[in-house]
């Protein structure tokens, strides 16, 4: 079996390229595409939809009310892309 070998050594050096280390597999911190919030590295998920839109959310309470639920962000309190009213 040469192909499972092969395929390890060029994964390797596609991860030196961009610079990424075995325990940090998360290149930069990402933003909660409901919450606004940091994403801290090893948590939360992608979703990806079927157009290709790519979402993140920190946690699955983002993602119920983002894809389930819904909701609009600026509408919901807890978030950080609430607008409050100009009133
Ligand atoms: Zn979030």
């Amino acid at each position: 079996m040469l192909r499972p070998k092969i395929y390890v050594d060029r994964f390797k050096s596609f991860r030196k390229l961009y610079g990424w280390d075995e325990g940090n597999a998360m290149p930069k911190l990402l933003k909660c595409s409901f919450c606004g919030k940091t994403i801290k590295p090893g948590t939360g998920i992608m979703y990806v939809k079927e157009d290709g839109t790519i979402l993140y959310f920190c946690s699955s309470k983002c993602r119920k009310n983002s894809l389930k639920l819904r909701r609009n962000p600026a509408k919901l309190k807890w978030t950080e892309k609430y607008k409050r009213p100009s009133s």
